[in-house]
């Protein structure tokens, strides 16, 4: 599958031809900008800009029992002054303690505790995010608490001490993580001058101890960076209640029209993080975990500067495809990978890198060469394919589709997708941000296609077999690591003597559906009706009469009364149903893309297979 890593700091095709293009996006009039939204949404939007210069947007649901609402501020670890890592991070962690409205310490976290809700924030290179979800009739309070953060906040100094205390705790358990790890490699082999290479999180050592040894007080440096980089023109705020919008604006000028705008210029961070040393590298490095993983990492023109026309989103299709003739389909024909994912890695509108990550299998782990050969065989073929317009059309339907009929996401997530969308996509694409490519542009395809070549890439080779075998460590999270330099003549030598396997562009998805209309339904049908009725089967059916979208559910119960009748007999039918779905995979891997999503699973009486989600050509699959 395509995958587009997180970027986090602490705490996320039809028969004959493409699918045409949806009718016109649905748009929602929110005072001075219309913003595009999913065609079956029936909220209702907002924009609001305050007096000082906060930007808000306000959802209103009257159906909703939880509300909640999501701060984005513009500022993160990258701003973090020289020899202070972490201070961005500890201050997030700062701001929850108490304001002087609300001295008593955690009030805010016990509030929302006991109305039934949940809190969170997390800082990353460029943003941080603070937000909560609560009881629907306890918002008003929520937020008056909530604001406090961005007003007045206290950041006592015992607090302090006790929260560098936690950062560091929280650092601790981060040590040993892999991801955490392997992230914090790839930026410490990167130019030490852009904020790239920084240690995000921040710890005991760097927060307290090295702080006091160049004579400064953490406390006063946090409160002058919160006094110099917390400005209302740099915060992006969304509220999701159940009151009307007139009701939300009313609350949100009323509790937020305090924070303070210092009229700070938003930050940018020019230059790219890897210089011609970091690149044409084979890291090998030593995880926590079993395992063999390979990434391979290209510096790319970032998709955001043309997210219209999604360049990466039409390349990680194709790269991570898992169909008949694609990269993964031979690497599993071959018993080499267990698993392969393509994406856009980390990104901000000045650099980015395109990712492939493979899982290894043990015998794998003895082919990298090939496996690597492989790879660039496929992206050669890619580059010579002339971007076929089919291939953009089908991923344009598959996008909009997904973007026009997801169901509802829990208010807490899609508050913190809008406001962390909101710093970065103008007012219109808030809600659909990169999520469906409507440009085609081969040259912007092509372009991109191109910048993935031996002369840049960066390879991170993880496996517990190079334990022993490594020099160096990394300084944050000591992990083991040596590097070489594999030339651009060394990956041509692997190209040539990977073995001979039929690569190719997969074919057009069936699965993609055509035809989105319903079938009207005349009376409320209250039970299902049996259509079929054979020795062997029955068949029922329920149209839906409530949610009108175009989907289906559809769920088989295989009656197999020996399955479960020994523990071995259980054990067995759990392995055939696991194999059985290793084996639909390459068929069914267009479905998937397609959004039609399958399981097959044992239970009491044999096993089931049930497939949701479908809007789209369910009955290919049946
Ligand atoms: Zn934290």
């Amino acid at each position: 599958m395509d995958s587009r890593p997180r970027e986090t700091d602490a705490p996320g095709d039809p028969a004959n031809g493409a699918a045409p293009p949806l009718a016109a996006a649905v748009t929602a009039a929110t005072g001075d900008v219309e913003i595009i939204r999913p065609r079956n949404d029936k909220r209702g939007y907002r924009r609001v800009v305050l007096p000082n210069s906060l930007e808000c947007l306000l959802i209103s649901d009257p159906d909703t029992d939880k509300a909640a609402a999501s701060m984005n501020v513009s500022v993160g670890y990258f701003c973090d002054p020289d020899g202070l890592e972490g201070l961005a991070h500890f201050l997030e962690h700062m701001l929850f303690y108490a304001s002087e409205k609300y001295p008593e310490e955690d009030s805010y976290s016990k509030y929302i505790a006991e109305h039934g809700g949940s809190t969170n924030a997390f800082t990353s290179s460029e943003h941080t995010n603070f937000y909560f979800d609560v009881n629907s009739d306890s918002l008003h309070d929520a937020l008056d608490r909530f604001a406090q953060f961005f007003i007045k906040p206290l950041m006592s100094p015992d607090a302090t001490l006790r929260e560098i205390k936690a950062v560091d705790s929280e650092n601790q358990k981060n040590l040993l993580s892999d991801p955490w790890r392997m992230s914090q490699l790839q930026k410490h082999l990167c130019a030490e001058n852009h904020p790239y290479h920084k240690f995000s999180t921040g710890n005991w050592n760097t927060l307290e101890v090295k702080a006091k040894e160049k004579g400064l007080d953490t406390r006063l440096e946090l409160i002058k960076f919160y006094d110099s980089h917390y400005s209302a023109n740099l915060m992006q705020l969304v509220v999701y209640g159940k009151d009307s919008l007139d009701n939300l604006q009313n609350l949100v000028e009323n509790k937020f029209c305090d924070i303070r705008d210092v009229g700070r210029k938003p930050f940018s961070f020019p230059g790219h993080p890897c210089t011609p040393e970091h690149l044409q590298v084979l890291v090998k490095a030593v995880p926590i975990k079993q395992g063999h993983t390979l990434r391979i990492l290209f510096p790319i023109t970032p998709n955001i500067r043309c997210y219209k026309e999604g360049p990466c989103k039409y390349i990680s299709h194709l790269i991570g495809h898992e169909g008949e003739g694609s990269l993964f389909y031979v690497l599993k024909k071959l018993g080499w990978a267990m698993s392969l994912e393509a994406g856009e890695g980390d990104w901000s509108h000045d650099f980015s890198f395109f990712c492939v990550v493979i899982q290894l299998t043990d015998v794998g782990q003895e082919h990298m060469e090939d496996t690597l050969g492989l790879l660039f065989r496929y992206i050669k073929l890619l580059q010579n394919s002339g971007t076929p317009k089919w291939i953009f059309d089908e991923l344009q339907a598959i996008c909009e589709t997904g973007f026009h009929y997801r169901d509802k996401s829990p208010p807490i997530n899609y508050v913190v997708n809008i406001s962390s969308n909101m710093q970065i996509f103008p007012p219109k694409d808030w809600l659909i941000a990169s999520s469906v490519p409507s440009k085609f542009s081969p040259d912007a395809i092509q372009n991109v296609l191109n910048e993935l070549t031996p002369e840049t890439v960066r390879i991170f080779w993880e496996s517990k077999k190079f334990e022993g075998k490594t020099k160096l460590a990394e300084p944050w999270y000591g992990t083991s690591y040596s590097v070489e330099v594999v030339p651009p003549s060394i990956i041509q030598k692997w190209v040539g003597k990977a073995p001979e396997e039929d690569l190719h562009l997969p074919k057009r998805n069936i699965f993609i559906p055509s035809d989105l209309s319903l079938r009207s339904v005349e009376e409320k049908v209250s039970f299902p009706a049996m259509l079929r009725k054979t020795q062997f089967s029955r068949l029922w059916y329920k149209p839906d009469t409530m949610f009108f979208t175009p989907k289906a559910y559809i769920k088989m119960d295989f009656h197999c009364p020996l399955s479960q009748s020994s523990p071995e007999s259980a054990v067995l039918t759990d392995v055939f149903t696991r194999l059985l779905m290793d084996y639909l995979n390459d068929y069914a891997y267009d479905a998937q893309v397609a959004g039609l999503y399958y399981v097959v699973k044992p239970n009491d009486t044999g096993f089931q297979v049930v497939s949701s989600d479908a809007p789209c050509n369910a009955h290919v699959l049946t």
